[in-house]
């Protein structure tokens, strides 16, 4: 049973990645008064690209202040799955946009995988990066899914995903959970909080302050621009970008009304050694076809990384690793008596339509925001969008102006969510029941 009904808080348990991260970025509060071109609130993926887009475009004097440490939040503790797409599927976004608009917006994700793949050539990124693909293995025998879905993103996203028989599938995945998968050869899994300094790093290198420490407690507008207050100081800005993701920054009512945190779960077992080859035969990253999906990969240490649920609940580092274990076990149950060394928490920001907020919200004040559980390659195309816009003009993030902030009508909001995912999750089990005749 959860722990408290209660809409999540954050919960600051040590994870894999903080356990592991190749830096120590430390870096110090702002403590003085400040003028800057763009200031950006919020140290995760959307903040830190879009800070590295602008310095990479030439703009000086931009400042940027994470409330705790740079990634703390979903960006440095996520799943690490790095692939094309967003939240809402391809088949809602053409039944929303129609086939052309539809397909720019999914191109604008695809060449955000690509460019993650070139920062982290060109900036020497070292973070676990595995580009192996990924694998949408069918928990159901209903192959229809699949080819349906394969056949959806090759007529209107030119993208191609392979189907992998289950004779295949099961010399790489040693289950007999799926029956059969696609696989999107374009994509990566990486160490996001590694990935996510480096980003900032480089982003310094080209003139970003940063400041960590540092919560944005109060914005108003100044002048032609605006004035943020922090603890110690304050920054005279002509732009803003609000950045927080589901750890809302309490700066402006209609941008936090418009999101929803939700939590979800991930845990890694001990290191795995040769038991590794007895479950996977791939490096490539695994997540299924129900609903309320399974995620996992193989870590270079021969461990697994296990992700899955989402909850308006908060719960114990104890309580994520008795629930996701009985999830691994459900797959892999050959690995009974394995050790759970980490088990933590995250909060994702979710919109009603489920895609970002990216715009300009009044003059000079831009949010981008409601990445949702598929959030690496959108904040990455989202911080092009923002620094674009910003630097040169740029109109492309008219492309989600029909995606606005729609209230996510808290707290009836999170009670409505919890009860859609708890009846699409009892959909799937009712599936696979009727499947395997029980
Ligand atoms: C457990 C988990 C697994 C996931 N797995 C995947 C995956 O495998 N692949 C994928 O594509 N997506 C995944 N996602 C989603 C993805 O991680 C997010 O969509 C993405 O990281 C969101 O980035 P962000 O910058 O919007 O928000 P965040 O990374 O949450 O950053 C927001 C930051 O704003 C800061 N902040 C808040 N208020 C203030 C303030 N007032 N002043 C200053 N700073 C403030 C916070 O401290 C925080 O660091 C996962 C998410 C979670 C939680």
């Amino acid at each position: 049973m959860p722990d408290r009904l209660h809409p999540v808080k954050i919960i600051g348990s040590q994870s894999y990645y903080s356990a592991t991260a190749s830096t120590s970025f430390a870096r110090p509060a702002l403590a003085a008064k400040k003028s800057a071109k763009v200031c950006i609130i919020g140290g995760g993926f959307a903040g830190i690209n879009t800070a590295l887009g602008l310095a990479e475009r030439g703009i000086k004097d931009v400042v940027l202040c994470e409330a705790r440490n740079l990634a703390f939040g979903a960006s440095g503790r996520n799943g690490g799955f790095v692939f094309a797409g967003f939240s809402r599927g391809p088949e809602s976004l053409l039944k929303d946009l129609g086939p052309q608009a539809a397909k720019q917006l999914y191109k604008g994700t695809v060449d955000a995988v690509d460019l993650i793949r070139s920062r982290i050539d060109q900036y020497n990124i070292g973070c676990q990066h595995t580009d192996a693909g990924v694998y949408w293995a069918n928990w159901f025998r209903d192959q229809s899914v699949l080819t349906d879905f394969q056949k959806l993103l090759s007529e209107n996203f030119d993208t191609r995903w392979d189907f992998v028989p289950q004779s295949e599938l099961k010399k790489l995945i040693n289950t007999n959970r799926y029956k059969d998968a696609l696989y999107e050869k374009n994509s990566l899994h990486f160490h996001p909080l590694n990935y996510a300094l480096g980003l900032a790093k480089a982003a310094e290198d080209k003139g970003v302050e940063i400041y960590e420490n540092t919560p944005a407690i109060s914005l108003k507008k100044s002048g032609n621009g605006w004035l943020i207050k922090t603890p110690e100081a304050e920054i005279e800005a002509e732009q803003v970008v609000l950045a927080c993701g589901g750890y809302l920054a309490n700066l402006y009512p209609r941008i936090d009304a418009s999101v929803l945190p939700i939590a979800t779960y991930v845990m890694v077992t001990e290191p795995l050694g040769d038991r590794m080859q007895e479950i996977l035969q791939t490096r490539a990253a695994i997540y299924d076809t129900r609903f309320a999906f399974d995620y996992y990969r193989p870590l270079p240490d021969s461990r697994l990384l296990w992700g899955g649920r989402i909850s308006v609940l908060d719960r114990s580092p104890e309580a994520v690793k008795k629930l996701l274990r009985r999830d691994l076990l459900k797959v892999f149950p050959q690995l009974g008596n394995v050790g759970i060394d980490f088990a933590w928490s995250g909060l994702m920001s979710y919109s009603r339509h489920e895609m970002p907020q990216i715009a300009e919200i009044e003059k000079g004040l831009w949010c981008g925001q409601a990445f949702g559980g598929h959030g690496v390659a959108p904040t990455t195309f989202a911080g092009e969008l923002l620094s674009s816009a910003i630097a040169e003009g740029d109109k492309r993030w008219q492309g989600l102006s029909s995606y606005g902030l729609v209230s996510a009508l808290k707290p009836a909001g999170f009670i409505g969510a919890q009860l859609t995912y708890w009846w699409l999750q009892a959909k799937d089990s009712w599936k696979d029941r009727m499947e395997s005749g029980a």
